[in-house]
């Protein structure tokens, strides 16, 4: 009974006329099925927002945001302007941002909060790293990553929440991980939600992000605690995105 869920996480990619050509492709592709979001980048938002305007079928988000409200913090977006521009999604804590720009797990617990205040829907990344996997250390790290923006917001705020499970070591590499290795963190960050509350465990999509394709989503889809995927590469490509939706039904 958890709808699916499909975001398109474009990263540092796309144009205009490239918006254009997918949305378009999309909205005749799309059905009522599977709930799906845009991320593009901060800059195309409004334009984007325009293409989307008047349907529900594909609905928008962003890739990051301040946890601040306003002030002097140069090259930032706050919650509101992302909802100006007609954002109902925000990534947060995606592991680009955790690696490459200084993003704490503190920072991304602070992200969490600011968005869920604003009335925003977060897709919280969380992931481990090879070598942390290596170390039979992957749980650990998951539960790090999860139990801090738990004890902020607490898991009620879960209650409008998409987590994304999304290993470093399948971020981009075209290694994607095996359904048996996703479901069993999906199944572990269910858990753990659910032992502090129930309907919270039963409720909130975990999806899952790293290397999908439309020829490796079906297997991942068809895991009980995978509800869906977070696409990077894949989802640059219209085809290859409906493919990647198609698989979720
Ligand atoms: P890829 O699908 O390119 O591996 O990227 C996954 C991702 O980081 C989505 O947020």
């Amino acid at each position: 009974n958890r709808k699916p869920f499909v975001a398109a996480n474009w990263k540092l990619h796309g144009s205009r006329s490239q918006l254009e050509r997918f949305t378009t492709a999309c909205l005749k592709g799309l059905s009522d099925d599977v709930e799906t979001v845009l991320c593009p980048s901060h800059v195309h938002l409004d334009f984007a927002s325009n293409l989307l305007a008047e349907q529900s079928l594909m609905k928008l988000g962003a890739q990051s945001v301040s946890q601040h409200k306003s002030g002097a913090y140069t090259g930032e977006v706050s919650c509101e302007m992302l909802i100006e521009a007609g954002c109902r999604y925000v990534i947060v804590g995606h592991s680009e941002r955790r690696r490459l720009f200084g993003e704490t797990s503190f920072i991304v617990a602070e992200k969490f909060a600011a968005v869920r205040a604003a009335g925003l829907i977060p897709i919280l990344c969380l992931g481990e790293s090879g070598a942390a996997r290596q170390a039979r250390r992957t749980f650990e790290v998951i539960a790090e990553e999860l139990d801090i923006v738990l004890e902020k917001n607490g898991a009620m705020a879960f209650d409008n929440a998409i987590i994304a499970y999304e290993p470093i070591w399948a971020v981009g590499t075209g290694k994607c991980a095996t359904p048996e290795q996703a479901q069993e963190v999906h199944s572990f960050i269910r858990g753990r939600l659910a032992e502090d509350t129930p309907v919270i465990g039963d409720k909130v999509r975990i999806i899952y992000g790293g290397s999908l394709t439309p020829a490796n989503a079906r297997d991942l889809f068809a895991q009980p605690d995978v509800d869906g995927g977070l696409i990077g590469g894949a989802s640059l490509d219209d085809q290859a995105f409906l493919g990647i939706v198609e698989a979720a039904k």
